[in-house]
């Protein structure tokens, strides 16, 4: 892409709700902007940002079996009728009407219609199991829509739901799903922890939670300093306003704790803070039983599906690469999730010399299929280094006026070093770092 055609509208300005880094950044260097209260746009940064998520997200899944499918965002109340949760999800749910006076809710999860989906449809034990996941739009009316996309109104989540025709095979399922949410986080070059979780409303058993350790993140999570064990403190106090005061003290502030506790290990144990980004769970028979949702066993027996449901936010995804990894200068994305990974800064664009070497490396890289920027703009150097430093390119080959001495230099983000390299060089160089 040449900067100079592209939309990236970056900007000085902070929004006034933007307390956290992510928020700031993500709106300042073009990639969302806000349409109204917990509603956000998408723009060419962002939008490549989160189809590179979606893109490993969905490898991850198909590779374990699961299917793609796509369920309409709108259902008929009659379905939460059904389950019962027209009630007990209350004001979450955003209601409309058609011009009818049919009543409609925008989905903010869908276990309800993926079990009518696979009803009569999956009918013998020899069917099973089945695994079927969407990456949709969901709609939930928080209470407090904040952190920009950390926690919208509308936001993109991918939700799977599996269907067995036993307990254990369910339990098989789910430990299949966490090992492939390893995957999929680990791939995105991510900091995690899984962590034991309280099922809350949705219902159902056994429970982990996918943790980006970050400072700011709202949860309180315990992990051990040796194995992997972690949980979500919800699980230790039973207590909701004790959850809530542990939630609320800062990062700082929960290091200061002596835990008195120990891991089952023997090894100490340490207060973290995370962004849930995903979650599993072991459903049981809550749902298929009551909207009757049955298969035949070996004896021709009918009987309800046993079921589990596995989330992940890959729009709060976005956010939380940034709030993992940023410093006071802008966004470092990781390898998996830059939107560019090269960026070309030609530093006078009336210098033919470095032009054409602009121009010539800009080619040959995407001859390579390299993700490459070519910032081509009449500004000022020191002007298009900071929006580089602010969008967070991995790797920026500068231009300039070295080149009169055959050299040009490689900005690395992540680490602020600048390295010259010999004009000749710089293809093979940038090959083998990225
Ligand atoms: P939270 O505790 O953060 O409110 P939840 O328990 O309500 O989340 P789930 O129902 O488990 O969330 O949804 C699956 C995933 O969707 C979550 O793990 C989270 O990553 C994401 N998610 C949930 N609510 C939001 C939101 N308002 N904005 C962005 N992502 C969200
Ligand atoms: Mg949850």
């Amino acid at each position: 892409m040449r900067r100079s055609r592209a939309f990236i509208p970056t900007t000085k300005e902070v929004p006034s709700d933007a307390t956290l880094p992510s928020h700031q950044f993500l709106v300042r260097g073009g990639f969302i902007n806000q349409q109204g209260a917990g509603l956000y746009n998408f723009m060419p940064l962002g939008k490549i940002v989160l189809e590179k998520i979606r893109k490993i997200v969905k490898e991850e899944l198909d590779k374990a079996g699961c299917n793609e499918v796509q369920l309409s965002f709108v259902t008929p109340i009659s379905l939460w009728d059904k389950s019962g949760r027209s009630d007990t999800m209350g004001k979450e749910m955003l209601r409309i009407q058609d011009r009818h006076q049919n009543d409609f809710v925008l989905s903010p999860t869908n276990e309800e219609a993926m079990v009518e989906l696979v009803k009569n449809r999956v009918t013998s034990y020899k069917d099973l199991p089945v695994n079927l996941y969407q990456i949709n739009t969901k709609f939930r009316d928080e209470a407090r829509p904040r952190y920009g996309i950390l926690r919208g109104r509308e936001f993109l989540m991918k939700d799977g739901y599996s269907f067995h025709s036993s307990k254990e095979d369910m339990i098989r399922e789910f430990n299949l799903m966490q090992e492939t949410y390893k995957k999929i986080f680990t791939r995105l070059g991510l900091d995690f922890r899984v962590v034991d979780a309280d099922s809350g409303a949705i219902g159902g058993t056994g429970s982990k939670e996918i943790h980006v350790l970050a400072n700011s993140g709202e949860d309180t999570i315990v992990v051990c300093d040796t194995c992997d064990y972690g949980a979500n403190i919800e699980t230790i106090f039973e207590d909701e306003a004790q959850v809530d005061a542990y939630n609320e003290k800062s990062y700082e502030e929960l290091t200061k704790l002596e835990l008195e506790q120990k891991c089952s290990c023997g090894s100490s144990l340490s207060f973290k803070k995370g962004i849930e980004v995903g979650h599993i769970f072991q459903l049981g028979t809550t749902y298929t039983s009551a909207l009757e949702a049955n298969f035949s066993d070996e004896n021709g027996k009918p009987k309800p599906f046993e079921m589990g449901t596995y989330g992940i936010g890959v729009s709060r995804l976005v956010a939380s690469v940034i709030e993992q990894n940023h410093d006071e200068n802008g966004c470092i994305w990781t390898k998996e999730t830059a939107p560019y990974t090269v960026n070309i800064m030609v530093s006078n664009i009336k210098d033919e010399a470095q032009v054409t070497l602009g121009e010539e490396l800009y080619l040959k890289l995407l001859g390579e299929n390299v993700e490459v920027m070519f910032d081509d703009r009449k500004e000022r150097f020191g002007f298009k280094m900071k929006d580089a430093e602010l969008i967070g390119f991995p790797y920026t080959v500068i231009i300039g006026k070295e080149l009169a001495n055959g050299l040009v230099q490689i900005y690395d983000r992540k680490t602020t070093e600048k390295t010259s390299v010999k004009t000749g060089d710089v293809f093979s160089t940038i090959m083998e770092l990225i």
